[in-house]
């Protein structure tokens, strides 16, 4: 046996060793000898794959909502001058008046709330009691309907009419 002979056969012993040992632990068999490369456009089909992350990429821009943001910082004295400014601060109201009714303060030209809601209370309680009356949902009556306070007695005139008392002195603001 020669030397180069020799050689090779250490050689082939030294691989099979490691390609066992490299099986053992359950790792790559590929010979670390260097492969042929190809660079060019491959013969077989491939999935192109490409695209598909284009689209994934416009759809994730798609669903972006793109704000303008400002390129400097405003200083808190310019930021202060617009907060503070003439047109932000509250302006003094020149159109309250009393109500010439309950003496509750009220905007010109608007109805007293505290006199609205009283009208309203009032008025719910005459519905209470044409309901008691007449029972079942409030509809249209075909006829008018005419409210009699305490001590008041119906008129010629409300003959024909709904009467619905109410056991209360009238109230001044309560006319017809
Ligand atoms: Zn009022």
């Amino acid at each position: 046996m020669n030397l180069s002979a020799l050689v090779h056969s250490l050689r082939c012993c030294l691989l099979r060793t490691e390609s066992r040992f490299l099986q053992a632990f359950g790792l790559d068999l590929t010979p670390l000898a260097p492969a042929m490369v190809v660079n060019g456009p491959s013969l077989l089909p491939q999935i192109d794959q490409e695209p598909q992350l284009e689209e994934q990429n416009q759809d994730l821009l798609d669903s972006i909502l793109w704000m303008a943001v400002p390129k400097k910082r405003r200083s808190i004295e310019v930021n202060r001058t617009r907060r503070r400014s003439d047109s932000k601060l509250l302006k003094v109201k020149v159109n309250i008046e009393p109500c010439p009714e309950c003496g509750h303060l009220k905007q010109k030209h608007v109805l007293c709330g505290f006199c609205y809601a009283k009208v309203c209370k009032e008025t719910g309680l005459i519905r209470e009691k044409i309901r008691e009356m007449e029972g079942g949902p409030l509809r249209a009556p075909a006829m008018e309907t005419v409210v009699l306070y305490e001590g008041e007695t119906p008129s010629e005139l409300d003959k024909d009419k709904r009467i619905v008392e109410r056991p209360r002195k009238r109230p001044a603001w309560f006319k017809y």
